[in-house]
């Protein structure tokens, strides 16, 4: 595992699970089990776990903007990089209020070392100092 899923694991793990209400953390697959393979099925529960992990992060754009600054990077240490193309390619064909193929093109412009500086500007910037 490399470094960067770790701590997201375990921040999902202490504040995530231990702080918010039983009822809140149900996770649902909006989509049909035919339509989700088991790959995608994976690559969403990060994606759907990332929104939770942020939740409470003060961020006024699209929330995609401000997860798939680590998403990306978390499916990489956990399932390796072929695994994360094929989801970036999986959501960018997504239709919806979130302009997924946008968003994602943006962030993949950005090295690793930026996302992760985005990321930690943000959620610093976000709190009280
Ligand atoms: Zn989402």
């Amino acid at each position: 595992m490399r470094p960067i899923a770790l701590p997201v694991l375990l921040a999902l793990s202490t504040s995530v699970l231990a702080q918010a209400p039983a009822t809140s953390l149900e996770l649902r697959f909006t989509a049909s089990a035919e339509t989700f393979r088991a790959a995608t099925k994976r690559g969403t529960l990060v994606h759907e776990l990332g929104h939770r992990l942020a939740a409470d992060v003060p961020f006024k754009g699209d929330h995609h903007e401000l997860i798939f600054l680590f998403v990306y990077d978390v499916w990489v240490d956990l399932w390796g990089q072929s695994f994360a193309d094929g989801q970036v390619k999986i959501e960018s064909q997504r239709k919806g209020v979130s302009d997924y193929e946008g968003i994602w093109k943006r962030t993949l412009a950005l090295p690793a070392a930026e996302r992760a500086k985005r990321f930690q500007e943000i959620v610093v910037g976000g709190r009280p100092q």
